[in-house]
């Protein structure tokens, strides 16, 4: 019955928004029926790819000295107004808890819509001595924001899966250091999800609330607008004093620190549906997909039996070799399989049949290309890791595109409209002179608003610089800006 429902549904992806739902939907990632709007309930199948990337999060942080705590998940107000602009920023997207059973609570408490107000408290109980820091945490939670904008699965949800690590160091220049250590994460992650990436340091206007500047995290999407995946913040000293986090220095005095955090959510699986999907499902990265080999048996008349043994067979052969392996034995036609591991996107699918048994081959269908290979049954281990690979490879290509063809330099507004003129909608990279008026002016000639000011490279931090003139008022600048449509 489902698997009917599920064929009515043709997936187009020229029509990226409908697309979009619809596959996240047949695909089984996430349900959105729930009675809560953008409080979504992850499917196992869903949960299984969150958690894939989540691993790779707990690796990369456990491997650069972060240690993974816990914090509750109610703040009492009388915390959560300690600090001035983070309330402004966030007052609006608050969700409250006002009863503790029938009787009000003297003092109300809230969801965590971000932690910094759960956590600083602590930090300033934790932290005494310089021999104390650096003090690297994350957790990953579930966050809440009243989200007013239509909501949708992984990208705009009020039940947020959250990534967020805070840190605490001596100096300005440590909590740097910690910045670029942050960049770096996000380099490695970004290969190994296979997703486009940007690292742009946001104009004034538009940084976390409390935060000294913010570093976005923005990937392109197919119809190449921007969508944030993560951010990462320098605080200064803006937490620390109202929450009192100080240590004493190796000068015996004491001295506030300086506080950093780098947050991320569910949508890098957003970003991955959208930049690989096709008009046949989504396609997963070998690296988190659930299932890197589906085994789909052709099971001939009389055969049945012996097909389903070596099936059996070479599952927990694939399986010992240590890559993760299902074998599909519901009673439906070969074609139905494929068809359903397909729009969920499995790397390789591995037909055995009759025939194959007996010359020792097997068959492998790539999701990427659709392509087919016979395999000999001797080179199992060595194809096996040779096709995840290349579908790894293929992807990473894709994303070359992506990144080529989503931005492009313009010297002057009329350049951009010339360029718009052609229904290239993508990122322009320009320079600008550091008026608003010209901002303004750009971002209003464009249709697009400001990005920020694109780091130069995942190490050093530091923003790109290149001789030219303001793109609206053709002042000499060396400020590269971009503007973008985003999500
Ligand atoms: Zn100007």
């Amino acid at each position: 019955m489902v698997e009917d429902e599920k064929k009515k549904i043709v997936l187009d992806k020229s029509d990226f928004s409908t697309w979009y739902n619809d596959v996240v939907e047949v695909a089984g990632l996430s349900d959105k029926r729930y009675p809560v709007k953008g409080m979504n309930v992850w499917t196992p199948y869903g949960w299984k790819v969150m958690q894939a990337v989540d691993r790779i999060l707990r690796r990369e942080f456990d491997d650069t000295e972060h240690d993974e705590v816990q914090f509750p998940l109610l703040i009492p107000k009388t915390e959560f107004q300690k600090e001035a602009d983070h309330i402004k920023g966030f007052d609006a997207e608050v969700y409250w808890v006002t009863h503790g059973g029938l009787n009000e609570l003297d003092v109300p408490m809230l969801l965590r819509p971000t932690s910094e107000t759960a956590m600083y408290p602590m930090f300033s109980l934790w932290i005494r001595s310089h021999n104390d820091l650096p003090l690297k945490t994350y957790q990953i939670v579930n966050t809440f924001r009243y989200e007013t904008k239509m909501t949708r699965s992984f990208i705009r949800v009020r039940e947020i899966h959250f990534f967020e690590a805070h840190t605490c160091h001596e100096t300005f220049e440590d909590a740097e250091g910690q910045i670029r250590e942050d960049c770096s994460i996000m380099d490695r992650l970004a290969k190994e999800l296979c997703i486009p990436y940007l690292l742009v340091k946001r104009p004034d206007w538009d940084k976390f609330a409390g935060a000294v500047y913010t570093i976005g995290v923005d990937t392109i999407m197919p119809s190449k607008k921007t969508l944030q995946l993560g951010s990462i913040h320098q605080y200064r000293e803006n937490f620390s004093r109202p929450y009192d986090i100080t240590y004493e220095g190796a000068d015996g005095e004491h001295h506030h620190v300086h506080q950093t955090t780098y947050g991320m959510s569910e949508r890098l699986i957003g970003a991955i549906i959208g930049v690989h999907g096709d008009d046949k499902g989504i396609i997963l990265p070998p690296k988190i997909a659930p299932i890197q080999f589906m085994i789909i048996p052709i099971l001939a008349k009389g055969k049945v039996e012996m097909v389903t043994e070596a099936a059996k067979e070479l599952e927990r052969e694939i399986k010992e070799m240590g890559f993760r392996v299902k074998l599909d034995l519901r009673d439906v036609r070969p074609g139905s399989k494929h068809y359903d591991w397909e729009i969920k996107g499995v790397p390789i699918r591995v037909e055995i049949g009759p025939r194959d048994i007996e010359n020792n081959t097997l068959v492998f269908k790539r999701r990427d290309l659709s392509t087919k290979a016979f395999i000999e049954r001797k080179d199992l281990k060595e194809e096996a890791q040779k096709a995840l690979d290349e579908v790894e490879k293929e992807m990473l290509s894709r994303v070359e595109n992506i990144m080529e063809d989503g931005v492009k330099e313009v010297d002057s507004v009329y350049d951009g409209k010339d360029l718009l003129g052609t229904g290239w909608d993508g990122i322009i990279k320009t320079n600008w002179c550091g008026e608003m008026e010209c901002a303004r002016e750009m971002e209003t000639q464009m249709d697009k608003t400001f990005l920020g000011y694109p780091l130069k490279d995942a190490v050093s931090g530091e923003t790109e610089k290149k001789d030219g003139n303001c793109m609206n008022c053709g002042k000499p600048c060396d400020t590269v800006v971009m503007l973008s449509k985003s999500y």
